[in-house]
């Protein structure tokens, strides 16, 4: 049987994170990493918002703690560069020190109107770019509601997946709409499920599938972080608001450590 893939515990900022307050987490995150004793089985990601990039991938790299936490943005545009107002490219991202980039996120989908393909061609551009793409998919409350959320994720894999994607440069996370900032989570058993489907669906596009790290995201905290996690095919976390304060976020690192 092949290994499982390493974890990933993602941050994910969004509109969040002044530079104060940004800088005195890493810092207290940097001294929970740097604490910690033993093998470090887990890679984490922070994603701020975009202004906040080069300021974390300065404090990472002075406090020696590039190896163990990697900063990604939170979004790119398809293009490398052009007439594009507001808009950021994944090799910019990629010149600013980040390795990873967020796609798909539902909150893209619905603010910008984002579809499946804008959000393949922005994974084909962090690939062009040399980043990891974590793709975002998940049903809303009414897919769910209605039966349709495999459905839903077949259509949002396909459809948000590009040619050339691997393991090595693809992360899916699946982040039930409805459960996302509410303080609601799938039952176990459905997001055993959700991700056993996702690992199939993988199969059929990519030969490295049962390698590609599938997160789940939302609502994940400190108190449900270990039973997520030890769920099949869970191999890592998304997460949102417990992200911003090191102490919500390191205990659910320590849930996979
Ligand atoms: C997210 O926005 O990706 C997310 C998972 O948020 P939260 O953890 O706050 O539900």
């Amino acid at each position: 049987m092949a290994a499982s893939p390493r974890p990933l515990i993602a941050g994910n900022w969004k509109m969040n994170g002044l530079s104060r307050p940004a800088n005195k987490e890493l810092k207290a995150l940097g001294k929970r990493v740097a604490g910690h004793g033993g093998p470090f089985g887990c890679d984490i990601l922070i994603c701020p918002p975009a202004t906040g990039i080069t300021g974390l991938v300065d404090a990472v790299r002075s406090q020696k703690l590039a190896r163990r936490i990697a900063v990604g943005g939170q979004d790119c545009h398809a293009k490398a560069s052009g007439a594009h107002t507001g808009d950021i490219s994944a090799e910019m991202l990629k010149d600013a020190g980040c390795r990873y980039v967020i796609v798909g996120h539902s909150e893209r989908r619905a603010d910008h109107g984002e579809s499946d393909a804008a959000v393949a061609a922005k994974t084909a551009a962090a690939q062009r770019a040399g980043l990891i793409a974590i793709i975002c998919i998940g049903e809303t409350r009414a897919e769910r509601d209605s039966g349709k959320t495999l459905r839903v994720l077949s259509r949002q894999i396909k459809g948000s997946l590009p040619a050339g994607a691997t393991a090595k440069n693809t992360v899916v996370a699946y982040e039930p709409v409805w459960a996302i900032g509410t303080g609601l989570t799938p039952t176990q058993a459905d997001v055993k499920a959700a991700h056993r489907h996702i690992r199939k669906r993988l199969a059929a596009a990519m030969a490295d599938a049962g390698a590609v790290r599938v997160l789940y995201g939302g609502s994940v905290k400190a108190d449900n972080a270990e039973t997520l996690m030890a769920i099949d095919n869970v191999d890592g976390a998304l997460v949102g608001g417990a992200s911003l304060t090191a102490a919500d976020f390191w205990p659910i690192v320590e849930a996979v450590l």
